[in-house]
């Protein structure tokens, strides 16, 4: 099944961040690197989304953490993504990128 493109936008609240999969890369509030991703859920419904990160290797400092690889440009998460608080209740991967619902 073909992925549907992550596009990394600015602001996830302007025009170009309407785009199903969009994300934004979220700098931690002291600009100590990236703390989470924001994201237009990919299903299409509009609903925005957030994912704390951690880079790998890391230490945990919250307990909903998902794993980073460190690409800013085509990210990968582990685990899976499942927000339960999207209506839809979209549940897939990002990966290389790449959302992927399962
Ligand atoms: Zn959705």
């Amino acid at each position: 099944m073909a992925g549907l493109k992550a596009v990394v936008v600015d602001d996830i609240d302007s025009d170009a961040g309407q785009t199903p999969g969009a994300i934004e890369m979220r700098l931690h509030y002291r600009s100590e690197g990236i703390a989470g991703i924001g994201f237009r859920c990919p299903c299409g419904c509009g609903q925005e989304g957030y994912l704390p990160i951690r880079a790998k290797g890391e230490g945990r400092t919250q307990t909903s953490e998902w794993e980073w690889d460190g690409n800013e440009e085509s990210p990968t998460l582990t685990p899976s993504v499942y927000n339960s608080g999207l209506p839809c209740k979209w549940h897939g991967f990002l990966t290389a990128g790449e959302w992927r619902s399962c």
